[in-house]
């Protein structure tokens, strides 16, 4: 669909957008003030400083705002629940930022926020302070105008995103009556390479293990002891060998057994994106893909677990020939998961195939994320959709699911509601690298997206349909 069919703005909305038009300046120059302040979570700096901050500009738009303690860092909730009988939105972001070293790879320091050709370069401008300061823009916006919002608006702002977010799943648990919502829209990412929007329904889900295998109590000879002492990396190599097969198949019992398989809908909006097999080949200098050849690239990011060994760790790789039998080796592996596997389930199928297949490799586990999908045909679904083409004049490519990990399962099996990731940063943020940036007119057409969702759930009826949601403790 081309830009002209891109559903017209209603006259509240369009007066919103001219408000927007016409305070852009100051809205540009209020986000570089907002960069200024330092919030690195992995360094613990700035974070309560700048969870205040929000506080403070939440309250002043006539939010209910606070921190809330986590046994890591403070989360920031925002409401304001004036509008009976309509929808409420949780706008979740966070205000953590990456570290900004390398320092010297900066072309103007990362908390001096500085504009060249149209970009503000700053740590936190795209990822993810410049994107919900727009959503808190989008807020602002609407009341000048209107003097109230179309729809009730839960703001739901995380400080250690960056960290991996350790303890948003427990917070989630623990305040779902105060995070009571139909949906979930989260501003963070990169819209398309084209400059496209991007409204993604999902992610995959992460289970990651390392297995280790010792034999001796040390390295030995080869000569003198090959063929008496086991050799650990064989042990491995047999090992692995029997969890995966030529033709890209996981062998492990039971691994397919809750992979829901993707719907009509799925497969019509994967056939629309703009994936060619034949880029990727070309930009990773690839002669084939990996097994089985004929599956399409989208099934293989969306639908499709994958058994990935991340590292081999053992013996000798150094110059020249060092005949040693090691005595130990270590392999890292991670699983992507799909909907509705399970990674504590994932973990223990692969756990015992390791226990009866070689029973003296140690399985350890580690990190793990549950994958989230919300189905294309979800309540709110449209009017995400239309509220984005409404805010770009161009229809968003839909990706019913991300081939990475994020845990926005707390929203869609914790809190059971369809939750949608709506990017407002250019493609190249250079986000958790140097001279990370938003482009302005990125950053502005967030601010309209913001306001034109509001103004879309304003217009919904509410039939408060949702997924069933975790059962209460
Ligand atoms: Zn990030």
């Amino acid at each position: 669909m081309s830009a002209d069919t891109a559903p017209i703005a209603g006259v509240e909305l369009s007066r919103v957008f001219e408000h927007i038009e016409t305070n852009k300046d100051q809205f540009v120059s209020r986000l570089l003030d907002y960069l200024r302040h330092p919030s690195i979570s992995a360094h613990n700096i700035g974070i309560g400083e700048v969870a205040e901050l929000l506080v403070h500009m939440l309250s002043r738009l006539g939010f209910e705002a606070r921190t809330i303690p986590t046994s890591g860092h403070p989360m920031v909730v925002g409401r304001w629940e004036c509008a009976p009988g309509s929808p409420t939105v949780l706008l979740y972001g966070h205000y953590d930022v990456q570290p900004p070293d390398p320092l010297d790879a900066w072309i103007s320091p990362p908390f001096e926020p500085t504009i060249r050709e149209g970009r503000i370069y700053a740590r936190g401008a795209g990822d993810n302070k410049g994107q919900h300061f727009a959503q808190i823009l989008a807020v602002e916006s609407y009341l000048a105008v209107h003097g109230r919002l179309p729809c009730n608006v839960l703001f739901l702002l995380e400080g250690e995103e960056e960290n991996g977010s350790p303890h948003i799943a427990d917070f989630v648990r623990a305040h779902r009556d105060q995070l009571r919502t139909d949906l979930v829209v989260t501003a963070d990412g990169p819209l398309h390479e084209s400059g496209r929007p991007v409204i993604t329904y999902g992610v995959r889900g992460i289970a990651a293990f390392e297995l280790r295998a010792r034999a001796a109590n040390s390295d030995v000879h080869s000569g003198n002891f090959g063929g008496v002492v086991p050799n650990p990396i064989w042990m491995l190599v047999h090992l692995l060998a029997t969890m995966k097969n030529a033709d890209g198949e996981i062998t492990v019992d039971g691994f397919y057994d809750d992979v829901v398989a993707p719907t009509d809908l799925d497969r019509a909006a994967a056939a629309r994106l703009p994936l060619d097999p034949e880029d990727i080949k070309r930009s990773l200098g690839l002669k084939v893909l990996d097994s089985p050849a004929d599956r399409l690239l989208g099934d293989r990011l969306m639908f499709h677990p994958t058994l990935t060994i991340n590292g081999f760790n053992g013996g000798y790789g150094g110059p020249g020939a060092k005949t040693v039998l090691p005595h130990e080796a270590l392999v890292k592996c991670d699983v992507r998961l799909v909907e509705r596997q399970d990674p504590d389930d994932i973990l223990a199928k692969i756990e015992a195939h390791v226990k009866t297949r070689a029973p003296h490799v140690e399985f350890v586990r580690l990190e793990s994320t549950p994958p989230s999908r919300t189905p294309l045909d979800a309540p709110f679904s449209d009017v995400v959709q239309s509220a984005v083409h409404t805010a770009h004049g161009v229809e968003p490519l839909i990706y019913p699911s991300l081939g990475g990990s994020l845990p926005d399962y707390v929203f869609t099996k914790i809190l059971g509601v369809p939750s949608f990731v709506v990017p407002y940063a250019n493609f190249d943020e250079a986000n958790h690298a140097p001279n990370e940036n938003i482009k302005i007119d990125c950053f502005l057409k967030g601010v309209r997206t913001g306001a034109a969702l509001l103004d879309a759930l304003g217009r919904f009826e509410c039939s408060r349909e949702s997924a069933p949601a975790e059962p209460a403790p």
